[in-house]
């Protein structure tokens, strides 16, 4: 069941680690920033927290034990958006994401370029050792331990924007770019209904375009926790793995109303406001939960 406050500013994000993450965003926004300098600041938080292993620079490498980091930031206002993908050495993607919207005629910039543009700009750099899991033969399978911050967040006058920022996929393949940064993926912000943003295996997020999708349901009546389950029964009528997907979603709406889901048994989100900020258990989903809807089901 979604749930809903009055109070604004409101911030949702995913994990135990968006907690301080929402926390800091509404200390930003109170201290007389905007929502987008709040959603900055909190990501910006997670960013550099020398023991999150799936988010900034401390993140898990790739398979030639090289961080690349991938994020995206959107304003509802004006519907902008801006995103660096596979960005090596810069502490604050989230940052860098947010200058390509508010700068550059772009929407998303990568690799090389995307780290010139952030040197050119005087973003902090901090050069990170090649560590010893570098050299993994392939990408190994099912690997666990890759977790996204994305942030959604509904401002006093009724707006809404998001960020995202990521480490990505232990291991992944050189270049290789998740769901995060994409806008309609790993977010998408909607200031006529509602804001959603994505965790999981960001390969089976950004087939489906997922973020995007949720907020397609809330449009058409689904509350913010309906729409993330909708997605994800979706995703499983179709996809040939079934529910065993390991996508998360959060969503929140215009009148703030939030909520999430995940596969499984479901993830972990925050939540903050005013005098609240809690972290909350998402609900699952498997097979059981399609009921009469999941006829092609696997
Ligand atoms: N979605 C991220 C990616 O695939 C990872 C995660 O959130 O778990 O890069």
């Amino acid at each position: 069941m979604s749930q809903q406050t009055p109070s604004r500013p409101l911030f949702v994000s995913t994990w135990p680690f968006g907690k301080p993450s929402n926390e800091a965003a509404l200390q930003k926004f109170l201290a007389g920033g905007t929502l987008l300098d709040a959603i900055e600041a909190g990501i910006g938080v997670a960013e550099t927290d020398p023991g999150n292993t799936s988010v900034g620079l401390a993140g898990i490498p790739n398979s030639e034990g090289v961080v690349q980091l991938d994020a995206c930031i959107m304003d509802g206002v004006g519907h902008r958006g801006g995103g660096v993908a596979a960005l090596e050495g810069i502490i604050h993607p989230i940052s860098v994401a947010r200058r390509v919207m508010d700068k550059t005629p772009h929407v998303l910039l990568v690799g090389a370029g995307a780290r010139a543009f952030a040197l050119k700009e005087g973003f902090a750099t901090r050069d990170v050792p090649l560590t010893g899991q570098a050299k993994a033969p392939e990408v190994p399978k099912g690997l666990k331990g890759h977790d996204t911050i994305a942030m959604v967040a509904l401002g006093p006058d009724g707006n809404l924007c998001g960020g995202c920022s990521t480490s990505g996929l232990g291991h992944k393949l050189p270049g290789r770019v998740g769901d995060s940064p994409i806008l309609g993926s790993g977010l998408y912000v909607d200031n006529e209904v509602g804001a959603a943003g994505a965790t999981g295996l960001g390969e089976n997020v950004m087939r489906y375009c997922g973020s995007y999708q949720v907020v397609e349901f809330m449009r058409q009546g689904l509350t913010p926790e309906e729409a993330c389950k909708e997605t994800i029964k979706r995703i499983a009528r179709i996809d040939p793995r079934g529910f065993d997907l390991s996508i998360n979603f959060i969503a929140i709406d215009k009148k703030g109303r939030y909520g999430a889901a995940g596969t499984g048994s479901g993830f972990q989100f925050s939540v903050c406001h005013q005098g609240f900020s809690k972290v909350l258990q998402s609900p699952g989903m498997t097979k059981k939960d399609v009921g009469p809807v999941g006829g092609n089901v696997h």
